[in-house]
């Protein structure tokens, strides 16, 4: 493990702080270390308050501050001599102990401490590291642990042995650290939990800790345990999005909510789902109570749910006894699926949570192959476990994490997404929680956002392997499909039917009808397994009902879409499937419409610009973004129990009034 301290980047963090800042993000930066918001580092600093007292203070990262991006606003300050005389309490709650240390902070705006904070507290070095390294993971989680940590490490760490994070590690710590600790102790590590390492200036406590990770490798190293390899084992090149799609619903199914589920095929994630072992080594639970609480729960199955749901409602029956306080049972769904076939796929309420998921599996799967190849690997105990998960802390921010948004754990799929209406639904079902699949003929479109939650895909509808190819993706990104917004259309220039050539009606009618039917008939089976009812919504036109001269193709097109989207509705109803129209009009900011265009229209009217963009009933100028919003609703609770309607946005039109 090389150090990533650099003098010339360091000469920027001027003071004590900004280099705490710096060695934090330099341990942020390697995942093997701390995952997104894992670890915690701090330092103590001797102040001057308001009213002229010194106080030393305690700068701890804030609880979800992510070590590699952490700014000094990032670290909570709070009064150290109140966080000392907590640490001499008898068995307090962890609620009070929170509250007491919230209101010991010395900035209002601050982020809430990491649960460490007395632990910090109680170590008397100016600056403390801690990290869930992978390669002291995989040495700590073994039958014979605590032995290989003592051989690896001699004198320079204190060893303690596993204990809930939070209160009482912290008192467990301050008992053993100063009667264990000698000269040569650098750091302390926490049986199946991770790693602690200080010093009195950044740069000693980070390269401590870079150190003696270090060493933890070169240990492994030693017992063949170090180098991991996998056959390349080829993936079957197969259609799975279905098989995708029902592994989804049913997960969703027990979880009680829509989850997204994406799907890992690297060779690393194929090789260990396809262990013989796979169900044993897999089963017993996550590497460290930190990849517990982030993941909301990280054990993996084999593709088999109904059956872990079975056991996990037998695992919290058989703990929840031993609570202090009630508890709310988390969803039984697992957040990790392993199959042969499939990869690794990691489920979440949300893209960010499902990559989160898989990120933190990924390097589960390192310390358990590692740990295998020592002799076995051995997580905490289910008790530990339920103790971790069901923590009065997590069960606090359960509560107060509020009703999710509205397509939370849905999928979309957008067609003709790049710019105008298409792009305007993306952005109204990112905005309503939904990951979006969008799909454009612009190359464009895969450049539209960078967003966990957003995958844009180059396709021409009217080609269908191009259509097949992005379902298969996009539901490889995120598991299924829930909503499908036919938008994708091309408005030739004006032509009298006189005039009208064949080839010209036959593009039209390729890309405003064929490709939908495509689309259509291609993602139905999904729609079918969209755990909370599918969706269509089908962006037709006023032509439809009122159509002009010299738009034969385009109004045809439109019409005959509607005509298929109303057989859609009656065809799709037995499976859940809603379906409806609506009819925009005179939308001006999309790409047809150049100012040129504009003005030679009003020209055509006698009328100005802004008259002609608004002349409608109401007065009122339509804008791509009022179309996506009631395509947003449609999808949404206020149009549950309609399907098979057409809703004009037009601002009013006295031809279909
Ligand atoms: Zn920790």
């Amino acid at each position: 493990m090389q150090s990533r301290w650099n003098d010339d980047e360091a000469a920027g963090f001027k003071g004590d702080l900004a280099q705490r800042v710096y060695t934090s993000r330099l341990l942020g930066r390697d995942k093997s270390l701390v995952l997104h918001g894992g670890g915690n580092t701090s330092v103590k600093l001797r102040e001057r308050n308001l009213v002229g007292d010194e106080e030393d203070i305690l700068y701890i990262k804030g609880s979800g501050c992510d070590l590699e991006v952490i700014e000094e606003a990032g670290f909570a300050p709070v009064r150290m001599a109140h966080l000392l005389k907590l640490a001499q309490l008898k068995a307090p709650g962890d609620p009070q102990i929170v509250n007491e240390i919230l209101t010991h902070m010395t900035r209002a705006a601050a982020p809430a401490p990491s649960v460490e904070v007395i632990l910090h507290a109680l170590l008397p070095h100016k600056y403390v590291d801690h990290t869930h390294a992978d390669a002291v993971l995989a040495v700590t989680n073994t039958e014979d642990g605590e032995a290989r940590v003592r051989e690896v490490y001699g004198d320079r760490v204190v060893v303690i042995p596993y204990v809930m994070p939070g209160f009482d590690l912290a008192q467990l710590c301050a008992a053993r650290f100063p009667v264990e600790a000698g000269k040569h102790t650098i750091g302390m590590v926490l049986m199946k939990h991770g790693i602690f390492s200080f010093g009195a200036t950044a740069r000693e406590s980070y390269e401590h800790m870079i150190h003696l990770v270090g060493l933890a490798e070169d240990y492994l190293a030693r017992k063949g345990a170090w180098e991991l390899r996998w056959q390349q084992n080829g993936i079957s090149r197969k259609a799975i999005r279905l098989e995708l799609a029902a592994l989804r619903a049913k997960l969703s199914r027990t979880a009680g909510v829509p989850l997204l589920l994406a799907t890992h095929q690297d060779a690393r994630s194929i090789a260990f789902a396809r262990r013989a072992d796979v169900a044993e080594i897999s089963q017993q639970g996550p590497a460290t109570p930190d990849h517990v609480i982030r993941t909301k729960r990280v054990p993996a199955v084999e593709r088999d749910i109904e059956g872990y749901a079975f056991r996990y409602r037998e695992y919290y029956n058989a703990h929840a006894p031993y609570a202090r306080e009630p508890k709310t049972m988390l969803d039984p769904a697992p957040r990790v699926i392993l199959d042969p076939e499939l990869g690794m796929c990691a489920a979440g309420r949300s893209a960010k949570e499902a990559a989160i998921v898989a990120e933190t599996y990924l390097h589960t799967m390192d310390v358990i192959e590692r740990a295998t190849l020592l002799g076995g690997f051995r997580a905490l105990s289910a008790k530990d476990i339920f103790d971790v998960e069901y923590w009065d802390i997590e069960q606090a921010k359960i509560k107060k994490d509020g009703a999710p948004p509205v397509f939370a754990g849905e999928i979309a799929l957008v067609t003709g997404a790049a710019s105008g209406i298409g792009k305007a639904c993306v952005e109204a079902l990112l905005a309503r929680g939904a990951a979006v699949i969008a799909l454009d003929v612009n190359p464009a479109i895969e450049r539209l956002t960078r967003r966990e939650d957003f995958l844009g895909i180059t396709c021409d509808v009217s080609a269908d392997s191009e259509v097949v190819k992005a379902l298969e993706n996009g539901v490889k990104a995120f598991g299924g499909l829930d909503m499908l917004v036919l938008n994708a259309g091309i408005f030739p220039g004006g032509r009298p039917i006189a005039a009208l050539r064949h080839e010209d009606w036959r593009k039209v009618m390729q890309v405003n009808l064929d490709a939908d039917l495509t689309l259509m008939r291609e993602c139905h089976p999904l729609l079918k397994l969209a755990p909370k009812g599918g969706r269509m919504v089908v962006i037709g036109s006023k032509n439809v009902p009122a159509p002009g001269p010299g738009a034969a193709a385009y109004s045809a097109s439109k019409a005959a879409l509607t005509q298929l989207a109303r057989v859609a509705a009656l065809e799709w109803g037995a499976d859940g499937i809603r379906v409806n129209v609506l009819h925009p009009d005179a939308v001006f900011d999309t790409g047809i419409w150049t100012d040129e265009v504009l003005k030679a229209r009003a020209a055509h009217y006698g009328m100005t610009v802004e008259e002609y963009k608004r002349r409608n009933v109401l007065k009122t100028e339509v804008m791509s973004r009022d179309v996506a919003e009631l395509a947003a609703e449609m999808c949404g609770p206020a149009f549950a129990k309609t399907t098979g309607a057409q809703v004009p946005v037009d601002g009013g039109s006295d031809r279909v009034i």
